[in-house]
Formats: C-alpha cells, sequence, structure tokens
C-alpha cells in the first residue's frame, strides 16, 4: 500500500522542500497550491507552507514523515500554473523557492489578515413592539420619527436615519438602550465610486497600421497560427494609438471569455490611463497600484480569484493576477525599468509576462515608442511578431520637430554656461504670449546638488553612511541623501570652521522652479516631481490646473515624462540631457535615447504642432542625434554593435553577485571564498569580472562589493549559486549576498 505525500515549502526562506504524509481525514483534499500547516524542527511547532507537489510512498517508509495538519482556511489556492511560475522564477532569479512564492501574493493575502471595513446597519428586532410604543407615546416626536424611518426602511445606517429622520444621535442610542431598535455590524462592499460617472467610450474605427497590428494579435489570440511566436513586440510612435490597439484586443479576449492582464510603469499609472480602461470595460476592470491599503488590496485581489473583474490593470505584481483563464497579458513601456523589482525576487514583470504567456498559453504583448534592445533584437531574431506603427493616429498632429542646442556655445553675461540657453527662453516666452504651454523638463531634484564650504575648502555635506555629496531642499530647507534618503536639517554655518560662506552648487528641479521665476517674470509656473507631490491628491491638483491652461509653466523629474496627454503643450524643453547620458553604464545611451523620445512625446499632441528642444554638451551623440530625427532603427543600429563588440546585453546574459557589508575586509573574504565554490560551474565563454568595489562603494553604512558575469548560458553557475547561497555551510556572518539575473544596470 502506498501512503499519499504532499511536498511542502516551508515559509522561512530555507529553498527546501519538505515532505509530509496526507492523514485520512485530508485525503484527498490536499491541492497543490494550497497553504497548509505543518509541524516542522525538533519542537514540531506549527509552521504554514505551500503544497508544491503531490507524491506518495510506501507503508513501510510512511514512519519517517510527519502528518499535515491542516489546511488553512480563507487561502485561495495557487493554480498549477502559478506554481511552475513560482519554481521557474526561483531557478531563473535565483533566490529561494518561499521568496519566488511570496512574490505571487499580497501580504494581506498571505496572512489572511486584514481589518475589515464594518458599519453598523440599524433595523426594528419587534415591529409591534415598535408600533405600540409609538401609539402610547405620541408626544416622543424625534424617536418616533427614527422609528417611522425604520418602518419603512430597515437595515440602514446611522447616517440615513439621523438624515432622514432629522434628528441628533442621542436618539437613536436611547431606543437602542430601549431595546426597540438593534443594529448589526456588516462588512461593507467597498463602492466602485471611481467607476461612475465615467462617460463610455466606444472603440474606435482603427487606423490602417492599427488594423494591421490587431490582424496580428487577433491570429494569435484566435490560435490560427500555434507554432508561431505568442508575443508581439507593438513598436509604435508616441500617439500611434497602442492603448487604443490594447483596448481592441483585451474586447477580443472579453469575446473569447477570457481574462487579460494590462501592466503600465508604476509611474505611469495615473487617474488618466486607468481612466482610458475603466471607460472602455467599466466595472470590469480591477486596477492594482501601489496606494492601495491593504483591505483594497485583498478585495481586488479577490475579485480577481473569485472572478468578479475580468481585467487587471497595474504596475509590476499584477502580473501575478490569479487569473485562471487569460487570454491576453499587455506591457506597456516595456523597456521601462521599474519592471525590475529591486529586491528579491528581482525578476523583471516584462519577460516573466512573456513566460506566463507561454504557461498560460495566452498571447503577449509587449508595447512601447523605444523597444528595449533586449525585446527588438528578439522580434528581429523571430522570437517575438514584430509590428510597427510609424504614424501617429490623427495625421495633422505630425511628430514634433527636435531641435538640439549645443550648451558648448552658450555664455551668459559672466562668461559661464548658462542654465537656460537664450533660444529656448525666446521659445518660452514666444508660448506665453500666445497662450500656449510648456514643459520643461529635468531629471534631478532638489535645489542643488553639493554644499560645500569655500572660507575653509574642507567642508563638504556628505551623508556619512554613503559617502555621498547630500541634496539640497532649499524650501524644506533640509540636507538629503540621494542614495538612502537620509534627511538632516540643512547647516547655517559651516560645521568645520564657522564660516556662513556655504556654497551650493549644481542645479535641480526646485532651483529650474527658482530660476523660472526670476527668467519668465509674472508666468504662472509649477513644479511637479517626488519632493512636491507629497500627495496624491496634489498630483491631481497640479495636473488638473496645467490641463485647465492655468500653469504656464510644468517644471518637473521623469515624474511628467511618461503617458501624460496635453493637446495644449507646443514646447518641451530637455533642460540637461547629458545627465543620464554621462552615467557610467552601458545602458547610459540607451536610456538617454528613451528619455529624449519620451520627453518629446509630450509636445504637440494637439493641433498646433509641437517643438522640443534639447540642450546638451554632447550634440553629435547617437542617442541624441537618433532621438532628434525619431530614428529608432538608427539608434539600434549603432547600440548594438557596441553592445555585441563588448559582449553585453542583448548579447547573453548579465548576472551581478552582491556582497554588502560593514567591514570591507570581511566582505571581500566571502566574497573570494564563494566565489571559489561556483566558479568551477562557468562555462570558457562566460567572461567574468572578479568581486571588486561597487560604483556607489557604500549605502547605509555598508561597504558593497559585485562580482560580474556575463554569458550566454548561466544556467549551471546560478544554480551552483542558489545552492551556495541558501544551503552553503560556511558563515556568512555580516554579509549579505544576493545574485542580480539581468541586472539592469552595473552601478
Ligand atoms: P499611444 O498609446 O501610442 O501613445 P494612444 O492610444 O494614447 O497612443 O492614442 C493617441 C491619441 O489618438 C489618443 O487621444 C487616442 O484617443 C487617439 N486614437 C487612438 N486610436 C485612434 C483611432 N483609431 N482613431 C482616432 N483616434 C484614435
Ligand atoms: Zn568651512
Ligand atoms: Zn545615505
Amino acid at each position: 500500500m502506498k501512503k499519499p505525500t504532499a511536498k511542502v515549502l516551508v515559509n522561512l526562506s530555507l529553498d527546501r522542500c519538505f515532505d509530509y504524509l496526507v492523514p485520512e481525514h485530508l485525503a484527498g483534499k490536499v491541492k497543490v497550491g494550497m497553504k497548509v500547516t505543518v509541524p516542522f524542527g525538533k519542537s514540531n511547532s506549527l509552521r504554514e507552507a505551500y503544497v508544491v507537489a503531490l507524491g506518495s510512498i510506501g507503508e513501510e517508509e510512511a514512519g519517517k514523515y510527519k502528518d499535515i495538519f491542516e489546511i488553512c482556511k480563507n487561502f485561495p489556492a495557487l493554480s498549477d500554473n502559478m506554481v511552475l511560475l513560482a519554481e521557474w522564477m526561483a531557478d531563473y532569479y535565483c533566490c529561494a523557492r518561499e521568496v519566488a512564492v511570496r512574490a505571487l501574493l499580497p501580504g494581506a493575502v498571505r496572512s489572511g489578515k486584514v481589518r475589515e471595513k464594518t458599519k453598523k446597519v440599524y433595523f426594528l428586532p419587534d415591529t409591534a413592539k415598535a408600533l405600540a410604543y409609538m401609539k402610547e407615546n405620541p408626544r416622543a416626536k424625534g424617536k418616533n420619527a427614527v422609528l417611522q424611518s425604520l418602518l419603512q426602511r430597515s437595515g440602514t445606517d446611522k447616517e440615513y436615519i439621523l438624515f432622514d429622520a432629522k434628528v441628533s444621535p442621542g436618539v437613536l442610542e436611547e431606543l437602542v438602550k430601549l431595546s426597540l431598535v438593534s443594529f448589526e455590524e456588516i462588512v461593507v462592499e467597498r463602492e466602485f465610486s471611481h467607476a461612475r460617472g465615467i462617460v463610455r467610450s466606444a472603440p474606435r474605427q482603427p487606423t490602417e497600421e492599427q488594423a494591421k497590428a490587431l490582424k496580428v494579435i487577433y491570429e494569435k489570440m484566435d490560435g490560427q497560427n500555434p507554432e508561431g511566436p505568442h508575443t508581439v513586440l507593438l513598436h509604435g510612435v508616441t500617439a500611434s494609438g497602442k492603448t487604443e490597439v490594447y483596448l481592441q484586443a483585451i474586447a477580443h479576449a472579453a469575446e473569447q471569455g477570457k481574462e487579460a492582464i494590462v501592466l503600465v510603469p508604476e509611474i505611469s499609472l495615473t487617474p488618466q490611463t486607468v481612466e482610458r480602461f475603466r471607460s472602455r470595460f467599466g466595472d470590469m476592470v480591477s486596477v492594482l497600484h501601489s496606494g492601495l491599503t491593504d483591505l483594497e488590496r485583498y478585495e481586488e485581489w479577490m475579485k480577481v480569484h473569485s472572478g468578479k473583474v475580468k481585467i487587471a490593470v497595474g504596475a509590476r505584481s499584477a502580473l501575478f493576477a490569479p487569473f485562471r483563464n487569460l487570454g491576453l497579458i499587455v506591457v506597456d513601456e516595456e523597456h521601462d525599468s521599474s519592471y525590475k523589482q529591486s529586491e528579491a525576487p528581482r525578476y523583471n514583470a516584462r519577460d516573466v509576462a512573456v513566460l506566463r504567456g507561454k504557461l498560460e498559453n495566452c498571447t503577449v504583448i509587449l508595447g512601447s515608442a523605444t523597444p528595449s534592445l533586449e525585446s527588438y533584437k528578439n522580434a528581429l531574431d523571430g522570437k517575438y511578431t514584430l509590428c510597427e506603427m510609424k504614424k501617429r493616429t490623427d495625421e495633422h498632429i505630425v511628430l514634433p520637430e527636435v531641435k538640439i542646442i549645443d550648451m558648448r556655445l552658450e555664455t551668459d553675461d559672466e562668461g559661464k554656461r548658462p542654465v537656460f540657453s537664450k533660444f529656448l527662453i525666446e521659445a518660452v516666452e514666444k508660448r506665453i504670449a500666445m497662450g500656449e504651454q510648456s514643459i520643461l523638463f529635468f531629471n534631478l531634484r532638489g535645489y542643488a546638488r553639493k554644499l560645500v564650504c569655500t572660507a575653509c575648502g574642507e567642508y563638504k555635506a556628505e551623508c556619512p553612511e554613503c559617502s555621498v555629496a547630500y541634496t539640497y531642499h532649499k524650501r524644506a530647507g533640509v540636507l538629503r541623501c540621494p542614495r538612502c534618503g537620509a534627511t538632516v536639517l540643512a547647516p547655517e554655518k559651516c560645521p568645520l570652521c564657522g564660516s556662513g560662506e556655504l556654497k551650493y552648487t549644481g542645479v535641480g528641479t526646485e532651483k529650474i522652479e527658482n530660476i523660472s521665476f526670476d527668467v519668465f517674470k509674472g508666468a504662472r509656473i509649477a513644479r511637479m516631481d517626488s519632493d512636491a507631490m507629497t500627495t496624491p491628491r496634489k498630483y491631481e491638483e497640479v495636473l488638473s490646473s496645467f490641463r485647465r491652461g492655468e500653469t504656464d509653466i510644468l517644471v518637473g523629474t521623469q515624474m511628467i515624462a511618461k503617458g501624460l496627454h496635453f493637446p495644449n503643450v507646443t514646447l518641451v524643453g530637455l533642460v540637461n540631457a547629458d545627465i543620464g547620458l554621462n552615467m557610467p553604464d552601458f545602458r547610459a545611451f540607451e536610456r538617454g535615447f528613451q528619455l529624449i523620445t519620451q520627453v518629446a512625446g509630450r509636445a504637440g499632441r494637439g493641433e498646433v504642432p509641437g517643438e522640443v528642444l534639447v540642450q546638451t554638451t554632447l550634440p553629435f551623440n547617437p542617442a541624441v542625434c537618433c532621438a532628434a530625427n525619431h530614428d529608432f532603427q538608427g539608434f539600434y543600429k549603432e547600440e548594438i554593435q557596441i553592445r555585441e563588440e563588448l559582449q553585453y546585453p542583448p548579447f547573453g546574459h548579465l548576472m551581478t553577485v552582491h556582497f554588502d557589508g560593514e567591514d570591507p575586509s570581511r566582505v571581500m573574504e566571502e566574497a573570494l571564498a564563494l566565489m571559489e565554490k561556483v566558479l568551477p560551474f562557468k562555462d570558457a565563454s562566460t567572461i567574468y569580472e572578479e568581486p571588486a568595489s561597487a560604483h556607489f562603494e557604500r549605502i547605509k553604512g555598508k561597504y558593497r562589493f559585485m562580482a560580474v558575469f556575463r554569458a550566454g548560458n548561466l544556467a549551471p553557475l546560478r544554480r551552483a549559486l542558489r545552492k551556495e547561497i541558501f544551503t552553503g555551510a560556511y558563515k556568512r556572518k555580516g554579509v549579505d549576498i544576493y545574485v542580480d539575473v539581468d541586472a539592469l544596470s552595473l552601478l
């Protein structure tokens, strides 16, 4: 006789599975994806665990195993595909299995602990008694009014009763004391207030390019070419109507009775974007964003799980929405770096989306105006199907003209390089005069980048934990560390020599705003960056007043680079394109190209053609020139050559192994010890860079070291690392070790 067993993952970062017997009373009930409790360790304390596989063993062996204790209630089991997906993520991204499983579930769903929002509803426990009271006490007008109200509408809340009977809360309380009225606490069904008052939008007649793309997508969704790739790369210039393509493809999935997931970068999960999905699909849409409370997140997840909604729109983690009959996954702005999670599991939602699509046998659309080199190469290599949309939907609305302004030729009265070129100043003034709007884009926050003492020349304001210069935020009067976020009061005098001759250098958005007030006298100027946008309401306020035309100039960081649609913006100035291009990182040009293109895409979305000014000291940089010419292919050709020569992604994979700790020599010792163990697993073609100090040498007091591997196939090495890191015998006191597979940068 065989006995049924279950393989479970215990919630403890051990990266190991354990076998348990399925006791008789649970026979047939334990399924893959369920959460159970099991006695664990010597103390047999109960722990939560996920079932990842079922099996059986011979009776003679059964004595060695413990029984599963019970199945956790209120936990919706993961589908087999999700369990497989987690397994794949653990293997590919080199993390513990439990950590991968955890990524699939919002915290509140995992713990099952949510505080439910309740409200009291009032009713009459005994109608006859109430009527008798009314008859006997005709002068108790207030009380009678309440009873009358409840006679007509039993089960209403306090607000309604008080409003209806026009009495004070005390009257209701007295009635409760007299047992004439009772109440019950009920769980509040969340109101879909956001779905109300939205004008339904009908699908638009597709343009020729949209129709072509949709044909390809429908063919895949209808399974007409099962051998072909299941992923479409939709490369469309800004405002070419990509979102409309997504909407129609989702409708196609819905017609087939299937579900859809739409991923957008968190930063572009604006009310404007969400409204487009809601206005087409109403309550069928669940929106998952970072602003949700635990309870809301739990509820949204349950709505997906129970089939109440068919479409999930959200940032990275929405990829794991527990649909069981997926027809489509859309990844908008697929190149966006926010799809990569910075803590374990360090997954890229774009890549996992492609994998989930494969597992669930559903179509995946990756959309972008500036595809990542990885995705574009995959498309050229035939792994994805390429669809291109080169025109904006409205033929009158041409792509904006991009002018490069060579800042090396600009000097101010003192012979220094100014922040704004003469050309940019004139262009903005012209827009103000014509009642049009401008956006000035600058990718660094704060007022000044550095604070030094000119008297002693010794003092530099630096974060002691990270050894980098503090950023100065003038309005708040504070210094902030750009790495760890630590904030201190800005000094009035030099802490070393006591002099007041403190000098602030380097520009941030706050300074740009200040300079704008000086230069554009009388203009209405607003700033939008994460310092100014302390609440979502503030964000909406600034945006709506800009939309209403009450602001002439909007100054901001990348927060304003994406997704926003303002028809009256006819000028966009990129104040300093060099910031990103000068980063010592292999993706610096790619990011620069993407940034200029995105920013430029904000201009001229209405009737008046737009103009874009790019201020740079690198006017011949391919990222700048190609972006100015709206030439993605040109940029791709230049950049892909460099990547191939240097063997950087998309040629092969890039994996970094990080070692962080307070004592640099200990960290190095550990790093070398681990490398010695895993190096035998790398193949001859692997490029290996030994552990060395990382570009950002210290963060939060910890020294950072990093080893780098680049190769076509890193699987054996990854597996060796995972084994060593999670089950390695040697002690690693005080050193954090983690692996970043397909790392986005080397900084
Ligand atoms: P993208 O996502 O590529 O930036 P959008 O989908 O936002 O482009 O489309 C840009 C604008 O064109 C939007 O205002 C949208 O409503 C409009 N639009 C999209 N498709 C069509 C169409 N087929 N006919 C007319 N207008 C369209
Ligand atoms: Zn000093
Ligand atoms: Zn710091």
